[in-house]
């Protein structure tokens, strides 16, 4: 396993690969590297000749009162990871690498950002557009790979990929859970023990929403009531959003007939944790 910090090099190797034929296959994450993104790299490494991982704390989708600085961080173990799924390169920039200038071009993502967590974190989603765009130049993949747990980044990642004509295809993989049903997330570490608790419980008050549509209901306000319902019986967490939209258009429907998310977010004290589930209009899951 090779571990690079040098685009230009990165770039040559990925050239090379490319002349010889060979399918790349990417992930693209931050690090601290647990079971989710480790679903990722199987399934990368299933369906590739190569596998490159990149892990880079992207300081452009971190808001000003974000967790930019505290965001967990362990290089040791995620080369362990790394190396135990066949990664074949990791890229691991710096700043100074990605960004030694400021930039001058700022891709600014106008469609399916104004819901969910786009609208609570305003130019989140510009900056995970502007840092996909230089990796996918600088890695060149056939095909990347992204967990559902984060479903507006994939309904993010589709338009640029279909607006931008990158030649590449988006995997979306499932959301990998603790034995509790919480989504696994690097986040989850600064969780209170009580938190920690009361974390499935967001889950659960989707899939409750969700049952709903499956009892019948085609009303997205009522859904979304019951969820608010469960989730404040349930936890001291302070709901950020609770949303059912169109999926991946991300649009509001009037009427659910139609694949949709029913996603929320729900701010702990350390942690902000968010979940989702898609369905049809029968309540029956279909992605994730
Ligand atoms: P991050 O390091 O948080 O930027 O995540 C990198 C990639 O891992 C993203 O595509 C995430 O959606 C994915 N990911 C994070 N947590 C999970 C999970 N629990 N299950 C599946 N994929 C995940």
């Amino acid at each position: 396993m090779k571990i690079t910090t040098n685009i230009k090099e990165l770039q040559q190797r990925t050239s090379e690969w490319i002349a010889q034929g060979k399918k790349i296959g990417f992930v693209p994450t931050m690090g601290f590297l647990h079971e989710g993104h480790e679903a990722l790299l199987k399934k990368a490494r299933l369906e590739n000749d190569l596998v490159v991982l990149s892990i880079f704390v992207n300081p452009l989708q971190f808001g000003a009162n974000e967790d930019l600085d505290s965001y967990p961080r362990d290089q040791k173990h995620d080369k362990e990871i790394a190396e135990k799924h066949g990664v074949d390169v990791i890229f691991l920039p710096d700043e100074q690498t990605m960004y030694p200038n400021p930039l001058s071009i700022n891709l600014t993502v106008v469609r399916r950002t104004d819901v969910l967590c786009g609208r609570s974190r305003p130019g989140h989603f510009d900056g995970v557009a502007t840092v996909l765009t230089k990796l996918f130049n600088i890695v060149r993949p056939s095909r990347v790979y992204f967990g559902l747990k984060d479903a507006q980044q994939i309904a993010v990642v589709d338009a640029l990929l279909e607006d931008l004509n990158f030649p590449i295809e988006l995997i979306a993989v499932p959301t990998v859970r603790e034995e509790d049903g919480l989504a696994k997330s690097s986040r989850n570490v600064n969780l209170l023990d009580q938190e920690r608790k009361e974390a499935p419980y967001v889950q659960q008050a989707l899939q409750c929403g969700r049952q709903h549509v499956e009892n019948g209901e085609t009303n997205p306000e009522k859904v979304i009531e019951k969820v608010r319902q469960f989730l404040e019986k349930k936890t001291h967490g302070k709901i950020d959003y609770i949303e059912l939209l169109s999926y991946p258009m991300l649009q509001r429907v009037e009427t659910i007939d139609q694949q949709v998310i029913l996603a929320t977010a729900v701010y702990f004290q350390n942690a902000r944790l968010i979940d989702n589930v898609i369905f049809n209009e029968y309540g029956i899951k279909t992605l994730g």
